[in-house]
């Protein structure tokens, strides 16, 4: 009989609180060879504390391993394909992390005088100036920290320009395949929302944007490529309905990594945009670390951009706060600096024509992937694939196996799910984007774990439905923790 051992490193690493024995410490410090202080006289009563309650007393080396042991349950884009859909999880070439770490960047403090920045500044100029190239607009802020930050931002450029022109007006208009954030910034300006249907194409729908379009209409919130997939091939059209009745066109550009160096949006009307430089232009993202949501513009809305505006003065550069029609600061300094070298070094890196082959590849390989799963898996839309394939369950629903239990099952064939039930318009959606970082043989694993999974649909339902089985953990209980979080732990003083 072979005996079960209960493993000495768990599946279940304990919280550090939990391996707290009172008294361990995990440094020791020589005896005082100067006189001692009383820290009470020195620094006042009230600021001096005995103890902090619970603070965890353990090791040195148990405070390493245990977080050592954290990090090898993470799943990240350095071990293995991530093909979350509208994230754009492309792999961060190391020489951006290089360059951000340049002493001379990473150490600036944004108090630093103007004259002892100047180098700083210089990346900032050249970093607008290529996303103004790479966008086709007239002038880029690079002071939003995220993507739905620079939305924020875009539509109060939009707001102050109606209110110039004589009223903020009521609603914006939002295709119902947009992400979430478009309708919550909507909504956070003070505006209305009206859904534009899309049509079995899944683009917008002309005739409905139409009708729904009037003087009280301040903006469309397009995103194109859409999170479909899909470009909106009428988006001249649509841009002409917008401005005909005095509204602007907001493109989130969070998918532009399947336009640069091909398509400008500022060719193709958008007034206003953002860019998601964390997603298009490389720094890693996803594990809630900084990002950058820089806005893009043309001439019309430039008046009312956030403050302050880097300019070239005769003794070099400046920041000007005198910009009397600004909507004023969106964000602390200037933006979030260390994601802005990463883009630059991303940018200079490729070069114009080394992004346009970045963006062919990005389309090379969702196209790859569509043709290679479309046999196994429902593709709703017969639309030309651009960065991105949506999928949808339809045909392992059949079977009792949704989009959800695939995603689980992907895990133990060693990948990060895709997109699960994003966008809503597609039901039970699979979203995939493999972004051009991929190669032929990464994409191959992919497939044959899809087409796999497909397999084991039609042969051992359970198999998934069961999945993951190679985890520390099977399925948590996702509505359990949205509903009842413990987000405070408290120790259980009984036990000890
Ligand atoms: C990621 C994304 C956003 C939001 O960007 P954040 O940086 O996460 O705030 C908005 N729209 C689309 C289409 C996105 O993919």
């Amino acid at each position: 009989m072979i005996r079960k051992v209960r493993p000495h490193i768990t599946q279940n690493e304990p919280l550090l609180f939990e391996t707290s024995s009172p008294g361990k410490i995990g440094y020791q410090l020589p005896d005082l060879d100067v006189p001692a202080v009383d820290a009470a006289a020195a620094l006042g009563r009230e600021n001096v504390r005995e103890e902090i309650e619970d603070f965890p007393e353990v090791s040195e080396v148990e405070a390493i391993r245990h977080f050592t042991r954290l990090s090898t349950y993470n799943y990240a884009i350095d071990l293995g394909l991530y093909p979350l859909g509208s994230c754009t999880m492309k792999y961060n070439p190391r020489v951006n992390e290089a360059v951000a770490r340049i002493d001379g960047l990473s150490w600036i403090h944004p108090y630093q005088p103007e004259s002892l920045s100047q180098g700083a500044m210089a990346i900032v100029g050249a970093l607008e100036d290529a996303l103004v190239e790479i966008t086709g607009m007239d002038a880029v802020t690079l002071q939003p920290a995220a993507g739905a930050h620079g939305e924020f931002t875009g539509i109060l450029l939009v707001r102050a320009l109606h209110e110039s022109r004589g009223g903020a007006r009521k609603k914006v208009l939002i295709p119902d395949s947009a992400h979430g954030t478009n309708p919550a910034t909507a909504r956070m300006a003070g505006y209305q929302v009206a859904n534009v249907p899309s049509n079995e194409r899944g683009m917008i729908d002309i005739e409905a944007l139409a009708k729904l379009c009037d003087e009280e209409t301040a903006a469309l919130m397009v995103t194109n490529p859409n999170t479909v997939g899909v470009f909106e091939e009428n988006i001249t059209k649509i841009a002409a309905i917008l401005h005909a009745k005095g509204a602007m066109v907001y493109m989130d550009g969070a998918n532009m990594n399947a336009l640069v160096g091909i398509a400008r949006p500022g060719d193709f009307g958008v007034d206003v945009m953002h860019l998601n430089l964390h997603k298009t232009f490389s720094t890693p993202h996803g594990g809630g670390g900084p990002g950058s949501g820089a806005v893009a513009v043309k001439s019309h809305l430039i008046p009312f951009l956030p403050s302050p505006r880097l300019a070239r003065g005769e003794h070099g550069w400046t920041w000007n706060y005198d910009l009397p029609r600004t909507i004023g600061k969106v964000r602390a300094f200037y933006g979030n600096f260390g994601v802005l070298v990463r883009a630059l070094a991303y940018i200079m890196a490729h070069g114009g024509p080394g992004l346009r082959n970045a963006t062919m590849d990005a389309l090379l390989n969702a196209n790859y992937l569509r043709a290679k799963l479309e046999p196994y898996f429902e593709h709703p839309h017969q639309a030309p694939t651009m960065h991105e394939c949506v999928f949808s369950d339809a045909r392992q629903a059949r079977r009792g196996v949704h989009t959800g239990d695939i995603a689980k099952r992907l895990i133990d064939y060693g990948f990060h799910p895709y997109t699960v039930s994003f966008p809503l318009i597609v039901a039970g959606a699979m979203m995939i984007e493999p972004t051009e970082t991929e190669g032929k043989r990464e994409l191959d694993l992919f497939v044959d774990a899809m087409i796999s999974i497909a397999r084991e649909v039609e042969e051992e339902p359970e198999t998934v439905l069961k999945a993951p089985h190679s985890t520390r953990t099977n399925r948590v209980d996702e509505v359990g923790a949205a509903r009842r979080p413990v987000v405070r732990w408290k120790p259980d003083k009984s036990a000890s």
